[in-house]
């Protein structure tokens, strides 16, 4: 007999929406029936003609715990990422330290395994300082991916991003070598940071220090130009790369056209670079900055053509939460603000609710925020699809509802940094979300008791 039969909904099966039925015993999805047969099951949920997707994968989340956990841990922000639909989450190295070894990463693991409400991933971190540990780690089997940044540690946070930074060619070129001997990719956050640098302090000499200033300190050459580097070197070892949060058109032409010539990269984007622009980073100050800055308008159109044609592989958060002083700060001068707001609760709304306005196909959704993140990070098919054998991770949406983004609802723990989204209409509503069979938010109210229910999710070899 079944656990749970789920009837009378538009079910997402191979990009088409399907009036059939989905059984699930012991957390899998056993029978995908049609609508007239009905198997036995326990229970029963009728979904009153909504329609059954996929739960949702986050390729690019930021938890902080162990490290900074005042600014959210494990359990908070997995709260909000399944209030946002999404049943596991792709975890950045960006703690305390990053973990560029098996013995950090075991660290990470336990702490996530004790707290997260839906399934998670680890990257590892990737860096100059430690090239010896890049296969050990892939070897280990437990990260779907690397992490990498190209600059030296910030000022003052050298215990957030000790292994996890490329400072120049020189480490560029081995870590890159040494990433070519695994079967991972990495994931690169792409700014030129010595032009970044020059720009910032030409803004502050200037006393430019409104939130357009930073767009105006990391304009599009500053990511044009980091990308390239990384496409090259990519090209010349073999190594496959992520160019992670592309924020620019150029940027993805570039990539499209690496792809044309056999370099293996993925794209990814962000929704904060298609739902917002730069006006919105002068409007709210620190509350929109983050690293690539928000882009003009005129951009953000151009960048939806590449989501549409094939160039952009998958969507992640980049769900970032810091304290409210750490943003409040840059008020009176940007410069001051931490770059990165919350955002893994808002993903797969906005990009159902896009589809609604004509934006892109319901299967490009699909694709982008399900599909693809657990078939490029090999979790697939365990994760990203509806399918026999497959976990039973879904998320039941109305297409006709509306929600108003409110941040006093939000369960992260930085909701109170969750400022450029709030007001705002979005034409979707999601009402049910399951991970591995059990209910774990109802319109939108999540069990708060599923502490702990996450599980670690490995790559398939
Ligand atoms: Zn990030």
């Amino acid at each position: 007999m079944l656990d749970l039969l789920i009837t009378n909904g538009k079910v997402y099966l191979d990009g088409v929406l399907s009036e059939v039925s989905v059984g699930i015993k012991d957390g899998k999805i056993a029978v995908i029936a049609d609508r007239d047969v009905q198997p036995e099951a326990e229970k029963m949920l009728d979904l009153g003609g909504k329609c059954l997707i996929p739960g949702a994968i986050d390729t690019h989340m930021h938890v902080r715990d162990p490290g900074h956990v005042e600014r959210g841990n494990f359990y908070t922000e997995t709260l909000a990422a399944a209030a946002g639909g999404v049943t596991t989450i792709m975890e950045h190295p960006i703690s305390v330290p990053p973990q560029y070894n098996a013995e950090i990463l075991d660290n990470r693991i336990r702490r996530a395994e004790e707290q997260c409400v839906v399934d998670f991933c680890f990257y590892g971190a990737m860096g100059g300082e430690f090239p010896e540990e890049i296969v050990k780690l892939a070897e280990d089997g437990r990260i779907v991916a690397f992490k990498t940044f190209l600059h030296a540690a910030p000022n003052g946070r050298y215990d957030e991003f000790k292994g996890l930074t490329t400072a120049d060619d020189g480490q560029l070129f081995t870590v890159m070598t040494e990433l070519a001997k695994t079967d991972l990719f990495c994931a690169f956050h792409a700014e030129d940071n010595d032009l970044c640098n020059f720009l910032t302090k030409k803004c502050k000499e200037e006393d430019r220090v409104t939130g357009r200033a930073h767009a105006e300190s990391r304009p599009v050459i500053t990511e044009v130009q980091s990308i390239e580097r990384v496409l090259r070197f990519a090209k010349e070892t073999g190594a496959k790369v992520e160019i992670a949060h592309v924020s620019t058109p150029q940027g993805m032409e570039l990539i499209k056209e690496a792809k044309r010539n056999g370099v293996k990269v993925y794209a990814e984007t962000c929704p904060h670079y298609l739902f917002l622009n730069e006006d919105d980073l002068e409007k709210y100050g620190p509350f929109a900055k983050c690293n690539p800055p928000l882009r003009p308008q005129e951009l953000v159109d151009r960048l939806w053509d590449y989501v549409n044609d094939g160039t952009v592989d998958y969507i992640g958060s980049d769900h970032s939460p810091f304290l409210l002083e750490e943003k409040t700060r840059g008020l009176s001068d940007i410069f001051a603000a931490v770059s990165g707001f919350p955002g893994v609760d808002l993903r797969l709304p906005l990009m159902l609710g896009a589809v609604k306005a004509g934006k892109l196909t319901l299967q490009k959704a699909i694709e982008l925020v399900c599909e693809n993140p657990a078939k490029k990070f090999r979790i697939f098919p365990q994760k990203g699809t509806i399918r026999v054998g497959a976990d039973a991770d879904l998320v039941v949406f109305d297409p006709e509802g509306t929600m108003v983004v409110d941040k006093a609802k939000n369960y992260s723990h930085a909701r109170d940094i969750a400022v450029p989204y709030d007001g705002r209409e979005i034409s979707c509503r999601l009402d049910l979300v399951i991970l591995r069979g059990r209910i774990l938010m109802e319109n939108g109210v999540v069990d708060e008791n599923a502490r702990a229910y996450g599980k670690l999710v490995c790559p398939v070899k």
